[in-house]
């Protein structure tokens, strides 16, 4: 009853918004992942992004000019790994904060607050349970440039993680099984550590071995913005997380080539 009011609501919503398909086309266009869908799933990609902006505000952090092409661009990327989930998986957090570059966080004690954040003092995206998701816009436009980097990816991978209550790398799993999660993701894990002691080249950034919540995180990122890095390395990862995402972005990539 309560979805489909609120789906009635939000229809009569977003015709009001009128933002045009070619307004929409020219805020991806710099980001090559949006290529990949096509057709329906295109019609169904700015529909959800659109619906993004519904239901979530923008905030200026220190007073950086928002426009509606960063909104556009912001909430393309965030609806990908929902495209098959549903938007509701991001319902319970109001805020995405917006700064032009890298910040630094006005928090003392993070870990009492349920909070992720990234290495180092300066921060180029964050996150945090049932607040606000803050984002670097320089961060953001260097998705698609720096092979398998997408700071959005990976802070709504991370509010998907903590859907179940703390960030511990396994979002709600629904029809998975979760000890084969688990253990595919364990594997994997010790795979990359194995690699980085040894100096090989590694398939994610290191950054992941922070933590089984980091991990799921990178590895998202990778997973949509270069999948054939994770398919080569991780074939058993790369299924999990297609299973759970529901989407396959190796074929996608393959059909458009
Ligand atoms: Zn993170």
């Amino acid at each position: 009853m309560f979805n489909g009011l609120r789906r009635w609501r939000e229809n009569r919503r977003l015709a009001a918004l009128a933002v045009p398909p070619e307004q929409w086309e020219a805020a991806v266009a710099g980001w090559p992942v949006a290529a990949r869908y096509q057709g329906e799933e295109r019609t169904a990609l700015r529909e959800m992004a659109l619906r993004f902006l519904l239901r979530k505000g923008f905030a200026s952090g220190a007073g950086f000019h928002i426009t509606d092409e960063m909104r556009l661009k912001i909430a393309t990327m965030a609806a990908v790994p929902v495209l098959k989930l549903g938007l509701n998986w991001y319902d319970g957090w109001y805020t995405v904060v917006l700064y032009e570059g890298a910040f630094i966080p006005n928090h003392q004690q993070p870990d009492e607050f349920g909070l992720v954040h990234e290495q180092g003092e300066v921060l180029s995206g964050e996150a945090w349970e049932q607040g606000p998701v803050i984002l670097s816009w320089e961060d953001v436009c260097a998705a698609g440039t720096e092979e398998g980097y997408n700071v959005v990816l990976h802070e709504m991978a991370h509010k998907l993680d903590m859907r179940d209550g703390g960030v511990n790398g396994a979002p709600p799993l629904g029809d998975l099984d979760a000890v084969r999660w688990h253990a595919v993701f364990t594997e994997a894990w010790e795979d990359l550590a194995a690699r980085e002691r040894n100096g090989e080249p590694l398939p994610i950034d290191g950054y992941a071995l922070e933590d089984p919540g980091e991990f799921f995180a990178v590895a998202t990122e990778v997973f949509f913005e270069v999948p054939e890095r994770i398919h080569a390395a991780w074939p058993a990862l790369y299924q999990q997380l297609s299973a759970f995402y529901r989407q396959d972005p190796l074929a996608m990539a393959r059909r458009l080539a």
